[in-house]
């Protein structure tokens, strides 16, 4: 017995429409099915990269014995989001630097904010 199934799909990869002979088929041609699989890969490789980097970065205590902080530890430090203390750096009521591309904080600036 031949089991003959005839599905309409829509490719995955370059939107078409077409007839699908098994369940899985998620593209209209073989050319589509490797692209789309390509992109999948990618599309896998980012995902876990920025998982990755989350998972590598979770509350630092070493952030206590450091003397300049970066963007992301002062965040984690007063619970405030990276625009916020973009616009504190702005407006002058956090001082910081540059290094290169990255922006770093003296830790003594975020303390002197509550010596009001
Ligand atoms: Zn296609």
């Amino acid at each position: 017995m031949t089991s003959f199934i005839q599905i309409d799909k829509v490719c995955k990869q370059c939107g078409a429409n077409f007839i699908a002979r098994t369940v899985s088929t998620k593209c209209c041609s073989h050319e589509c099915s490797q692209r789309n699989y390509k992109k999948r890969k990618r599309e896998e490789k980012i995902q876990t990269a920025i998982e990755k980097e989350n998972n590598e970065k979770p509350y630092n205590p070493v952030v206590n014995e450091k003397e300049f902080l970066s963007i992301q530890e002062v965040c984690m430090l007063l619970g405030a989001s990276r625009w916020t203390i973009y616009r504190m750096i702005e407006c002058g009521s956090i001082s910081a630097a540059k290094i290169g591309r990255r922006t770093i904080i003296k830790k003594s600036t975020i303390e002197s904010l509550f010596k009001n």
